[in-house]
């Protein structure tokens, strides 16, 4: 066998756009990373210091108490579903983490993106010293806060759900904030930022055209902040805080995590950095009884590609000759994160990938059997579960013959609940 990465026989089926599962077989090796536990505790801490002030300037979340959460539903219907249509059994049960329904945005970027947004802002009140981290954080909705934020911007480029955290959290602390959008981003996202006061630049290319331009406008400004979806260590830790508030959930629900317990968990990945804080996370709290696995879209698997030739960032899929162009808006990167692709090579257990053409009957069957609605891209991982199951070098790899019976499987469903009814209808119609 030659050593060219690129003569794996997994990247000549990417290069045809046809579905691949790719095993890392690295999992679990022992690396340095550059982050712990102490970092994600940080994160959570600043989340509880803030709570306060969210409950205050989105009163939607009083019911949790400021915390942006999302359910963890188990849904066994869809799961019959699943297994009538493919003829074959899933073991275990089956869970939606319901980031499609989190409050203020909608999406898992409602995690990292806010996140970012009011690290900055208490980087800011406290070098002005009107913000101690023993102050009731509700203050920050007063005007003088607002006024000292005004003097301050924040910019971002996003395929759509990024911008929409960064937008609606910054218009609403009083930065002003501009969104740079690729030219995947749906036309609603744009218009709800628009309503909210938020400066919002199309382009005709692609997510990485649309970074890069909001790079270069911040770096124009000492007083603006970008938030670098590509290689922010704030995103990703923010995203990574979801592994401990899912602690509660597995014992409300029931879900062990042990040696003969083991824990599966699907989640969409675009540039790496949603996915890849909230595997982080599951890894530290968990260990190496949950197992987590990311889908792309068959036209831009850039993380896939990153891993398996171990070049990360240094590849993008046109390298393959892959068009990058998705129904998963979300999910259209054609380039890893600078950041994610080398910490995922030892913690990531899988990888796999999906056609656009399934993701919508995936829609249109959650919706049927639970009733929950989410958008295209968050509908990639839903092959996982029953591929995984039935691939016997998995199995075989992780010695987890006899003990699938006492599996879980959690989907996680990363974006929907402020699609637009119009939107969503036409989704659904869509076979
Ligand atoms: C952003 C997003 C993802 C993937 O997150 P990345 O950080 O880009 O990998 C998945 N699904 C939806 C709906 C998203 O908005």
């Amino acid at each position: 066998m030659s050593n060219n990465p690129m003569n794996n026989p997994i990247i000549d089926d990417m290069k045809q756009c046809k579905e691949i599962l790719w095993i890392n077989s690295r999992a679990g090796e022992a690396a340095d990373l550059p982050f712990s536990m102490a970092d994600i505790d940080d994160a959570e801490r600043r989340l509880k210091r803030f709570a306060p002030y969210i409950m205050a300037a989105f009163p939607e979340t009083e019911v949790t108490g400021g915390i942006i959460e999302s359910p963890l539903k188990e849904i066994s219907a869809m799961k019959a579903l699943m297994e009538s249509d493919a003829g074959a059994e899933l073991p275990g049960r089956l869970f939606l983490k319901c980031d499609s329904h989190l409050a203020v945005s909608g999406s898992i970027k409602a995690r990292g993106g806010i996140y970012e947004v009011l690290k900055f802002a208490e980087e800011v009140a406290m070098k002005e010293g009107l913000l101690n981290e023993d102050d009731d954080y509700s203050i920050l909705i007063e005007d003088r806060f607002r006024e000292l934020f005004s003097g301050y911007s924040v910019a971002v480029g996003s395929t759509g759900n990024l911008g929409l955290s960064i937008g609606i959290i910054s218009a609403k602390l009083g930065f002003k904030v501009t969104v740079h959008m690729s030219a995947d981003a749906r036309q609603w996202k744009k218009d709800l930022l628009r309503s909210r006061g938020v400066t919002v630049v199309e382009y005709e290319d692609d997510y990485q055209k649309a970074v890069a331009e909001g790079r270069k406008e911040a770096a124009k400004d000492p007083y603006c902040h970008f938030v670098d979806d590509e290689g922010s260590s704030d995103l990703f830790l923010g995203y990574s805080v979801a592994a401990k508030r899912i602690i509660s959930q597995f014992e409300e629900n029931g879900i062990i995590c042990d040696d003969d317990h083991p824990v599966f968990v699907y989640i969409p990945c675009g540039v790496g950095g949603a996915p890849g804080g909230v595997a982080f996370g599951l890894k530290q709290v968990f260990g190496s009884n949950i197992h987590v696995m990311f889908a792309e879209p068959t036209h831009a698997p850039c993380m896939t590609l990153g891993l398996i030739t171990g070049l990360h960032d240094e590849i993008c899929v046109g390298d393959i000759g892959l068009d990058g162009k998705t129904a998963a808006d979300g999910l259209a990167v054609g380039r890893a994160s600078r950041l994610v692709g080398s910490i995922m090579e030892t913690l990531l257990d899988g990888c796999y990938t999906m056609e656009d053409h399934n993701l919508y009957p995936y829609l249109s069957k959650l919706a049927e059997s639970e009733h929950i609605f989410i958008e295209p891209s968050a509908c990639a991982s839903f092959s996982g579960p029953l591929q995984f199951m039935n691939c016997p070098e998995y199995i075989e790899k992780h010695k987890l013959a006899g003990k699938l019976e006492n599996s879980t499987h959690i989907l996680w469903a990363t974006g929907g609940s402020m699609v637009p009814k119009e939107e969503m209808e036409s989704y659904l119609a869509f076979q």
